[in-house]
């Protein structure tokens, strides 16, 4: 059978018929007044794309009205993998309008002919727009028709519906429309249904009319009847008419509440029982009459991220849904951008340039191209977006200056990314085309468009878009719903979600998001405030153990006090702090200030300063002195550090606050690392004992960034009471590909699918994953204890997690902004996993 009459029993399967025609068929299991409809299966609508039509006499003498008109509408498999629009009257003919004009006037008969001459020549056979938006009346877009096509406009429906078929058909297959739905999470092959409905004209003698309603705000998702309705209208008409009625009663004039009291009544009792009958928010298309209503469809309320999380949490308040059905509803993607500045659904915008979206949010400034200038303009109230090259440590108080930031280069994972995910900055890196002129001030488009320092633009760090001067953006929404969510999230996870967290302010954010804890202290990140840079510059750079002892001494209490202060504000949670890992060319002055500043400090001339950096360069600086390899070359470093970490121990128990500190050794590749390290550290901790004639407990873990270390976790797991995964540089070096260069090609490579994704930002688990499940099941093995965490930026990845999850990891590290969305990415996966969820 080509087509299938949607009745309430009828074997219609969204697989088969798509989401449209299963949901018709769900409003008429409910009682809801649908016109008589048939669904087209996805292998009728393939054939006709292939030339293969349907018995389309067959399909239009199943209706049994005369005169026949139907609408089609596409019905893909999910509603948002798009489809082609909806096609009104079709079956509209001379005969018909004649027919029509004695039933309802020669006025509105021409008004709906003309519509579907228009719609069938330029939706359907693809005609020129312009000489059919200039034809006033019916003859006008008859000639216009006979004139493009040299045959007049057909006169037998079928023919109408047979085109109607052939061009969504082929529509559905064309490039553009598969891409838009491949990006939505379509498959290769999707198909496409279609349903073909018998026309409620909504125009006629009594009340007709149509409209569309909905009842809870887009913006908000709190309850309000919003929409319009107009007499003598069809389609969605009414949404762009300036004369349609508003539907409830208004003081600006009539309202369909006045005016159709009882079918108000209807539309609102019919809200209700979708709601409860599909469990959702339902927007209802609907046409009156002679006063009587029609629902032609219902379609999932559009809604913004705060919309979507309220509704899910009243539906859930009101007893639809259950708060696991809640936890699934909710994707992590709209968690994100609840989180952070977004723009408008209805926000027009113009896109200069496109790059690598490095960290989400939405924000506008004036464009600078220093830290100063950066730190400047905010001092004079005015935001700014911080443009760069490439940013490293000299740059963070201009990124904390800054409301947003572009890099010329980098990636997902390189400085710029981190740390603006850390500091909740929308960050575009790898702007395709872009150059920065850093002597003039200037940023040159690859359309050869150019930009000042002070020109505004605005930085859509969540699609990765450049766009044009000043856009404005939602604010963020941690309301009731929110915190709803979230505890439900909470009580189902059954993996941890801690934060990466660095600062006071972070650990600050990791706590009111709920963080399970610390999961990786970057402890260089506390050296960025220009006093400090210099102080940990010298004790890299020393060339005298005294001039490096000094720097030392001036950093341990400094040290010491960060760490009280996170221990302080974390209460007991757990922190695990990384010993010092500043891979050398991030950390090497680069702009004159640093480089003075260290002169200054050394005491030596700019000249011999600049010697010793050079002399310091690196070729690789990723795979040259950094992590651990800095510890035991200079091993005085990490004993301040574990000195510092003992100490605020101490401090912090005398305070109260339970701690067992976590220390972290990184960029590991062999056993004898770990157990000099190990026993430096615990000679530091003994000392400490003594001295504070105090007893306190700490763990040692390492950090597994090397493919090495994880093929020997089992070794290491001797000395390691934890392994966590840093995907950041396991993935640079699984690949050996620069987490700071493969920005360049990234697209490259995705778009020609040599990666399925950029591999730094989706957790490859074919490659890198198996290295995790080694690593965790050699270090298991040794040491049934175990700890496993993953503390790369794919600790917010809902996949990765997920993944991390079934290999029995004990939890995942992310930004503290991604805290959220990983802990409802957790609670999902343990679903999922865990059968307490059905998808219907
Ligand atoms: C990692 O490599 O995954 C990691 C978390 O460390 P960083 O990003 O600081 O190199
Ligand atoms: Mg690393």
């Amino acid at each position: 059978m080509p087509f299938t009459e949607i009745t309430p029993t009828a074997d219609i399967a969204v697989h088969r018929h798509g989401n449209r025609a299963k949901c018709l068929q769900r409003l008429l299991r409910l009682g809801l007044p649908v016109p008589q409809t048939v669904a087209l299966s996805f292998k009728t609508v393939r054939e006709s794309a292939q030339g293969t039509l349907p018995d389309i006499a067959k399909i239009l003498g199943h209706f049994a009205t005369t005169p026949l008109l139907v609408s089609v509408r596409s019905s893909s498999e999910a509603a948002d993998w798009g489809g082609p629009g909806t096609i009104l009257n079709v079956g509209m003919n001379t005969e018909t309008r004649d027919h029509l004009a004695g039933e309802i006037g020669a006025t509105l008969a021409d008004k709906i002919y003309l519509r579907f001459i228009r719609s069938f020549a330029i939706d359907v056979m693809r005609l020129d727009e312009m000489p059919f938006l200039e034809a006033c009346t019916v003859d006008q877009a008859l000639n216009a028709y006979e004139a493009e096509m040299d045959v007049p406009f057909p006169q037998n429906p079928e023919t109408h519906l047979s085109e109607v078929l052939r061009s969504m058909a082929r529509a559905w297959e064309g490039t553009s429309a598969r891409l838009l739905r491949q990006a939505q999470g379509a498959p290769v092959d999707a198909g496409l249904g279609l349903v073909v409905q018998r026309m409620a004209l909504g125009h006629g003698a009594g009340q007709s009319g149509s409209g569309v309603i909905q009842f809870v705000s887009s913006s908000s998702g709190l309850p309000q009847v919003t929409g319009r309705y107009m007499g003598q209208s069809m389609g969605r008409e009414a949404l762009s008419a300036d004369k349609a009625l508003y539907l409830t009663k208004d003081k600006r004039g009539q309202s369909l509440e006045d005016i159709l009291p009882d079918v108000f009544q209807d539309l609102i009792a019919a809200g209700e029982v979708m709601r409860r009958g599909l469990k959702e928010e339902m927007q209802i298309e609907f046409t009156v009459e002679e006063g009587r209503l029609a629902v032609l469809d219902g379609v999932r309320t559009p809604r913004s991220a705060r919309a979507d999380v309220k509704i899910v949490t009243a539906l859930v308040e009101d007893g639809i849904l259950t708060r696991e059905e809640a936890v699934m509803r909710i994707t992590p993607a709209t968690l994100s951008q609840l989180l952070h500045h977004h723009l408008d659904p209805d926000e027009q915008v113009t896109v200069l340039a496109e790059g690598i979206a490095a960290s989400p949010g939405v924000a506008s400034g004036k464009i600078v191209f220093d830290a100063t200038a950066a730190q400047a303009t905010a001092a004079q109230g005015e935001a700014c977006i911080l443009v760069r090259r490439e940013t490293a440590p000299e740059d963070v108080r201009g990124m904390h200056a800054a409301v947003a930031i572009l890099t010329e280069r980098g990636g997902t994972t390189s400085h710029a990314a981190v740390i603006a995910r850390g500091l909740g900055l929308p960050c575009i890196t790898s702007v395709n085309g872009l150059t920065i002129n850093m002597r003039k001030k200037t940023i040159t488009l690859a359309d050869g468009r150019r930009f000042a320092a002070g020109d505004i633009l605005t930085i859509d760090g969540t699609e990765g878009r450049v766009l044009a001067g000043q856009v404005a953006a939602q604010a963020p929404a941690l309301d009731a719903a929110f915190s709803d969510l979230m505890r439900w999230a909470d009580d189902i996870r059954d993996i941890g979600v801690r934060a990466n967290a660095d600062t006071p302010a972070d650990a600050m954010l990791a706590r009111r998001f709920g963080a399970d804890g610390i999961g990786l202290c970057r402890t260089e990140h506390m050296f960025f405030e220009p006093g400090r840079l210099t102080l940990m510059r010298e004790a890299i750079f020393a060339s005298e153990p005294q001039d490096r002892a000094a720097a030392l001494e001036r950093l341990l209490p400094m040290q010491r006090a960060d760490f009280t202060e996170l221990f302080t504000l974390m209460e007991g949670w757990p922190v695990c702090m990384r010993l010092l890992d500043p891979p050398l060319h991030e950390f090497l002055p680069t702009q004159m200030e640093g480089i003075r500043g260290l002169a200054e400090a050394l005491n030596l001339p700019i000249s011999e300063v600049k010697a010793r950096i050079e002399s310091l360069e690196e070729f690789n600086p990723m795979l040259g002195m950094r992590g651990v390899r800095l510890g035991l070359v200079v091993p005085e470093i990490y004993e301040m550090q574990a000195r510092a970490i003992f100490e605020a121990t101490v401090e912090a128990q005398a305070r109260g606050i339970p701690v067992v500190p976590e220390i972290m050794i990184p960029l590991v590749s062999a056993r004898r690392e770990v157990e000099l390290v190990g026993a430096r550290v615990d000679a530091i901790a003994s000392a400490v004992r003594q001295e504070h004639r105090t007893a306190f407990d700490y763990t040692l873990g390492v950090m597994v960034e090397t493919p090495r270390a994880a093929l020997r976790a089992g070794e290491i797991a001797e000395f390691s009471s934890f392994l966590s995964f840093g995907t950041n540089d396991l993935t640079q070096m699984t690949y050996g590909l620069s987490r700071d260069d493969a920005g360049r090609f990234m697209s490259t490579y995705v778009n020609a699918q040599i990666y399925p994704e950029d591999p730094f930002q989706r957790l490859d688990v074919e490659g890198v994953g198996q290295l995790l499940l080694i690593g965790a099941e050699r270090g298991r093995a040794v040491r049934e204890t175990m700890i496993l965490s993953l503390c790369g930026e794919h600790g917010g990845d809902p996949e990765a997690i997920a993944f991390c999850r079934k290999a029995g990891f004990d939890y995942v590290s992310c930004s503290p902004y991604r805290v959220p969305v990983s802990k409802l990415a957790a609670a999902q996966a343990t679903l999922t996993a865990t059968s307490k969820y059905f998808l219907r």
